[in-house]
């Protein structure tokens, strides 16, 4: 789910140049308040909210995970979601409950009373818009979930960036509701190599959440770069601007190919359904024709022949456009 595009050679050089004095024999600002300033500046979270960054938001949603962690201790999000919300569940030793999205893949909320009555999580994960399916949750049912929470409310906006203009961001709630977390990552809008992403909550949270994190966890080089693509965010809101044309351009092309449902998305990947069974055979032969995608297919789950592609430059798009095709006519 990287940005097909890189740094415009016009703004390599000016880049380049903030690298020079970084004196990499001292250690980074070890809160990297200059970084943090530009953040809630450039994704408008309230003075009130504390930030903390990770080295990629994985670390962060670790850093959660480590500090609920306690015996009967139970983490709670729909399924299917993020993956590393399960895999560091488990490897903190914590209860896992996945509660299944309706088959258009939007919250169950009767379910979902269910689960948070009977479980009591200590933390719900709720990524908006959703990986894998490319979904937002409505407004009114995060809110609903934040009154019936028990414990934390994380709120993983990765995708931000790529939903529609109607759909707001929570952090614009974080003021009233303390046991709200908003997550963001700049690896979704063109900077994966750098590894930066923060949380977005209440100061109560933050500083215990900040106990866990390592000393200077963010390297003099990502904070520098991540500030000057910071303070040139239009060059890559123009790129989500173009990446957000050619998601809506291949899933109209792909709705229109017989044999393929696909869903609406508000990230910067579609995930589609082959109608016939054979999912797997399909990845396989797009990989052999140099197209790499991700097969979710599992006989008898809810992605059951389901595929998701990223959305690449349009020669990409269009490439695997005409191979599916292909294939599926054979
Ligand atoms: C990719 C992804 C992340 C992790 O991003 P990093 O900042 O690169 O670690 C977090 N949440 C969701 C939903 C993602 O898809």
């Amino acid at each position: 789910m990287e940005n097909p595009w890189s740094m415009p050679k016009a703004l390599e050089q000016s880049w380049l140049d903030t690298l020079i004095d970084l004196q990499l024999n001292r250690y980074p600002d070890s809160v990297a308040i200059e970084l943090v300033q530009r953040l809630r500046a450039v994704m408008e979270i309230p003075d009130e909210s504390a930030i903390m960054l990770g080295n990629g938001s994985d670390e962060l949603i670790q850093a959660i995970l480590m500090a609920i962690a306690g015996n009967g201790r139970t983490v709670l999000a729909p399924a299917p979601s993020f993956v590393m919300y399960e895999v560091l569940a488990r490897a903190c030793r914590l209860s896992y409950v996945g509660v299944p999205l309706r088959q258009n893949f939007t919250l169950d909320m009767p379910a979902m009373r269910r689960a948070i009555n009977t479980h009591q999580p200590a933390v719900i994960f709720l990524a908006s818009p959703n990986n894998p399916t490319g979904t937002v949750y409505q407004q009114a049912e995060i809110e609903e979930i934040l009154n019936l929470a028990p414990g934390l409310v994380v709120v993983d906006e990765a995708y931000h960036p790529f939903v529609r203009p109607e759909s707001e961001s929570v952090i614009a709630r974080l003021a009233d509701n303390p046991d709200l977390i908003v997550m963001r990552t700049l690896s979704k809008v063109g900077l994966a190599g750098i590894r930066l992403g923060l949380i977005a909550g209440h100061a109560d949270w933050i500083s215990e959440l900040d106990k866990l994190r390592l000393p200077y966890n963010i390297n003099k080089l990502t904070q520098a770069t991540a500030s000057f693509a910071l303070d040139h965010w239009q060059v890559f809101q123009d790129q989500i601007g173009e990446i957000c044309r050619e998601r809506d351009r291949v899933y109209a092309s792909l709705s229109s190919i017989e044999g393929i449902e696909a869903w609406p998305s508000d990230a910067n990947f579609i995930l589609f359904r082959i109608s016939d069974d054979g999912a797997t055979a399909i990845h396989a032969q797009l990989q052999a024709r140099g197209i790499l995608i991700k097969c979710l297919h599992r006989a008898g789950s809810a992605m059951e022949n389901c595929l998701r592609v990223t959305v690449g430059r349009p020669v990409e798009n269009d490439a695997f456009l005409k191979e599916l095709s292909e294939l599926l006519l054979r």
